[in-house]
């Protein structure tokens, strides 16, 4: 077991006690004040069984959340809509003129509105509470004596609890050992300055920002380490006190919603003004009778009403998160997903998100000698060479030295399964491990003879890891490993051959480290120090300056292949990969070059980024790809220097340091698996496999979603459109309406409602991945949108007009002829469904012809209510149908391949004009772009 866990029970410094049997000892005495009272633990941790009884008696570590809406209140929130009272108060009209059937109808349709927006909320809400779950944190805690993970929701009173920086706090905790912890207590204070915590009593009535010897659930830990002792879970914690319930559900809007929203109220204002002026026209100056003239003007407020648009979008956007989930993207906040079809540039980390983060020790430098390591992940079974020489255990005291340290200075440890050697921990920590006993130590029986006192844990920011030891005879010893500059600057000499320290050669070593680099591989010097005598703790004055240098160790990590598919993919979609990475220059360039990034030749270390003026920042941030050496303030300075320079910035993360950076990001993405809480917090997106080729199939769902947002409304607003100028043209020009207001509302209600909702569940047009970014000022009622809408409006009207005044030709009656123009107009929907799938390309094409299960679904159903609508003697008493004969129903068919051909040779003349009519004026930069790629 891991040293710095496994003895917390009986060496930690912090913890006092007074006697009684170790495993059973209560930690009452700890805390003078009431913090402590009453709660019951043991040192080695709950067991269990212990735990899961007292879970049954506190119930679960949760905050209780607002209780959902019960199924009646949503249903009746479905009235809640402006159109909803319009038709409300036609009901109550038509009931009072003594138009029975159509009170009937128009509450009919009402009710099957509610219902149909009903499933679709909870569908909605489903998904989006799914998600929820797959982020609910896990605490690391003492159970019976051993580290265990557990879900946050498990912990009970009595649990230990460990904390690290980034660690969201997941109970509240009375401190039992603390090492430089920091905690920002915003939620719970206000004070976004962290708060140093320790381990001393404060006073019973401290008020909570003062508590310093608590932490408090919902807190985040800025940085440092510490361990506590549950006191209270779920309801009882400070913050469950203070808020009550669960508030930070996360918005379930966006600013696309938003802007439908808005505009489907202003539409709907001008309606019902411009609904109240012809109402007034029609019965004071035209003298209509008032019945006759009311109907007529609430079918055309149900026919320009664009109100089943809202619904549809939101659907749309669930489905669409639900399918990221899918593919390992986790959308924390909706709007991300819309920003996510502009980004234009992806700066990632590199170890773990480019590369596997498996990692082999395959070459060592010591003073003087090189050896080559062989053998496969992480199995500790290999040899080591020197020159041709297989070099034996023993043979040489520094190689031996160094693998002491690469195995003490080390929190991994390396477990054998079936599916073969696992690490846990850190992947190079366990490839140095692998290393180590190839080199002939046995990770056992060196961890049992220098058992760990102290460590300074490893940081981006200082880039070096230092543990301290003491062996059987008391004597100290120290190990560091890190970045070889930073050793090397740490380092007072070297130790050559035959245990002779000798004066430190930073030139060769180096030599050394960029020779390792240049070949793709990670770098690490390790060193070493004796004593100092008695300490028991570390701190950073004792390795400064101070060390013997060892050597050097090269890792590979080679990059994903489906990294480097994805890559490719990016730049083919004008998006521009830079990687940011804590690793060596050399070896950033050197899987810069293996992936495929555009720019190879440069690289751009953090310091000399601190050396940069904004300005300067900006020019160079553009141009070059790699970003070596930096720490998280860099990360946050490059993506200022992006943004300023117009570019939407996706930017990934993992470290408590990263959530400036990450907020910052128009995207930020934070790594599920090795992501701290503060970075997911912090995030838009958390990435469930750390995997860059996830980036890319995200900013592929998020072009997809906002194409089939964008295809509801192309879809949505010309039928409101056709209807509304059918209806304003009949009234003007004194002509009979060709369709009834009852109708209207069974189109607008039922029948395009289940066709717009195939839309959403439509996949990625071919070639969505081959167009640039949208450009993010893009609103999404472009110039192109309004053209179609406005086109097909009249195409819609048309149609309706068309065939309504054809069949009176033909002799058949009003009935007839209305019956005619509500079926051509529910074709044209269908045909016009086929021609919105792909905006971007032709519809006339084998696969787009034969639609996906959604959209034939959708249409059997319309199809079916159509026949219903149509032959169903009891639609005739609700909507004054008449049945068709068969040459009619066939007329009426051939309208729908008619539309679908105007609208074909207009798409080819607008594809024609701008090759994507969503972006127009960003094409030949991106052909020219993808040829050069
Ligand atoms: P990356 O951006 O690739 O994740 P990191 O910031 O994790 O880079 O690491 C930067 C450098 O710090 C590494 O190249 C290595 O030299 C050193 N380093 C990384 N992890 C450790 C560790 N656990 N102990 C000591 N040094 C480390
Ligand atoms: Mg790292």
């Amino acid at each position: 077991m891991n040293d710095r866990s496994g003895d917390d029970a009986d060496d930690s410094p912090s913890v006092r006690h007074d006697g009684g049997s170790a495993a059973d000892l209560k930690w009452h005495s700890l805390a003078e004040g009431e913090v402590l009272k009453g709660v019951d633990t043991r040192l080695d941790g709950l067991s269990a069984d212990e735990a899961a009884d007292r879970l049954r008696r506190t119930g679960p570590n949760r905050l209780p959340e607002a209780a959902p809406d019960g199924p009646l209140r949503r249903f009746l929130r479905q009235f809640r809509n402006v159109l909803i009272y319009v038709l409300l108060a036609a009901a109550v009209v038509t009931a009072a003129l003594g138009h029975l059937v159509d009170t009937g109808v128009i509450l009919a349709v009402v009710l099957v509105n509610a219902v149909i927006g009903f499933v679709q909320e909870g569908r909605a809400e489903q998904a989006l509470s799914a998600i929820r779950d797959m982020l609910a944190p896990d605490a690391r805690v003492l159970r019976g004596g051993r580290r265990a993970t557990v879900p946050a929701e498990e912990l009970v009173p009595g649990d230990i609890v460990f904390l690290d920086a980034g660690d969201k706090v997941p109970a509240d905790l009375r401190l039992v050992a603390a090492k430089g912890l920091r905690v920002q207590e915003a939620v719970l204070t206000g004070e976004s300055v962290p708060t140093d915590k320790d381990i001393d009593s404060v006073a019973a009535d401290a008020p909570v920002g003062d508590r310093h010897s608590m932490a408090f659930s919902g807190t985040l830990v800025a940085a440092g380490t510490g361990r506590g002792v549950v006191v209270a879970t779920g309801a009882a914690t400070e913050i469950g006190r203070i808020s009550g319930l669960l508030t930070s559900v996360e918005t379930t809007t966006t600013p696309l919603l938003l802007q439908m929203e808005v505009f489907a109220r202003r539409i709907t204002g001008v309606i019902l003004v411009l609904a109240a002026i012809i109402l007034a026209f029609g019965y004071v100056v035209a003298e209509m009778g008032f019945a006759e003239i009311f109907i007529a003007v609430v079918g055309l407020s149900v026919a320009a009403i664009p109100e089943g648009l809202p619904a549809i979008m939101t659907v749309t956007l669930a489905i669409g998160v639900q399918a990221m989930a899918r593919r390992n993207a986790i959308v924390r906040r909706l709007p991300a997903i819309e920003a996510l079809g502009s980004v234009s540039v992806i700066c990632t980390d590199k170890t773990g998100t480019l590369t596997r983060n498996e990692m082999t020790v395959t070459t060592v430098v010591t003073a003087g000698r090189r050896f080559a390591v062989t053998g496969v992940g992480y199995a500790p079974h290999g040899t080591i060479m020197f020159e041709t020489q297989e070099v034996g255990p023993g043979t040489h005291s520094l190689l031996r030295d160094l693998a002491l340290g690469a195995m003490l200075c080390n929190d991994a440890e390396l477990a054998q399964t079936e599916t073969g050697w696992n690490v846990q921990g850190d992947p190079m920590e366990g490839a140095l491990i692998a290393f180590a006993c190839k080199a002939g130590l046995v990770t056992g029986d060196v961890r049992r003879a220098n058992p760990q006192t102290d460590a300074i844990p490893f940081d981006a920011q200082h880039r070096f890891m230092a543990t301290l030891h003491h062996d059987q005879h008391n004597t100290a010893a120290i190990h560091v490993k890190g970045a070889p500059e930073r050793i090397l600057a740490m380092c007072a000499d070297q130790q050559a051959e035959g245990d002779e320290a000798g004066p430190l050669d930073a030139e060769y070593w180096q030599r050394a480290a960029s020779e390792i680099a240049a070949q793709g591989q990670r770098v690490l010097a390790i060193a070493t120090r004796r004593g100092p005598e008695g300490a028991r703790k570390l701190t950073f004055d004792d390795v400064e300056g101070r060390l013997t240098l060892l050597g050097l160790v090269g890792l590979i990590d080679p990059p994903r292949e489906e990294a480097i598919a994805a890559v490719a993919e990016c730049q083919a979609a004008s998006i521009r990969v830079k990687m940011i990475t804590g690793d060596h220059a050399g070896t950033a360039l050197a899987i810069a070059r293996q992936l495929g990034l555009k720019n190879t030749e440069e690289v751009l270390e953090g310091a000399q980024i601190d050396g940069l003026s904004t300005e300067q920042l900006r020019e160079h941030a553009t141009r070059i790809d790699v970003f070596a050496r930096t720490s998280p303030e860099h990360k946050l300075r490059l993506v200022e220097a992006l943004q300023a320079s117009g570019l939407v910035v996706a930017m990934t993360g993992d470290g408590v340091n990263d959530a400036p950076s990450l907020k910052r990001a128009d995207i930020g993405i934070a790594m599920g698996r090795t992501g701290t809480e503060a970075a997911k917090e912090a995030a838009e997106i958390v990435l469930a496999d750390d995997n860059f080729a996830t980036i890319t199939a995200a900013i592929q769902a998020g072009r997809t979603v906002y194409d089939n947002l964008q295809k509801a409304i192309v879809f949505l607003l010309p039928v409101n459109g056709g209807e509304a100028l059918a209806l304003i043209a009949a009234l003007l020009l004194g002509l009979t309406l060709p369709i009834t207001p009852v109708q209207i509302l069974w189109v607008n209600m039922v029948s395009s409602v289940v066709l717009a909702m195939a839309l959403a569940f439509e996949g990625p047009e071919p070639g969505i991945m081959l167009r640039p970014p949208r450009p993010a000022s893009e609103a999404i009622l472009s110039r192109f949108v309004m053209w179609r809408v406005a086109f097909v409006s009249i195409l819609f009207c048309a149609g309706i007009f068309g065939m309504f005044t054809w069949a009176q030709r033909q002799g058949a009656s009003i009935e007839e002829a209305r019956t005619i123009a509500v079926n051509t107009l529910v074709v044209m929907e269908i045909f016009y469904l086929f021609s919105v799938r792909f905006l971007n390309t032709t519809s006339l094409s084998f696969e787009a012809l034969l639609g996906t299960r959604p959209v034939l679904i959708a249409i059997a159903v319309v199809t079916a209510l159509q026949f219903l609508f149509t032959y169903a003697p009891f639609m005739e008493v609700f909507f004054d149908t008449r049945p068709l004969s068969l040459a009619q129903g066939l007329t009426v068919i051939a309208v729908g391949p008619a539309l679908l051909v105007i609208l074909e040779i207009e798409k080819r003349v607008l594809l024609h004009r701008t090759h994507n009519p969503c972006n127009p004026g960003q094409n030949s930069q991106s052909e020219s772009d993808r040829k050069t790629s």
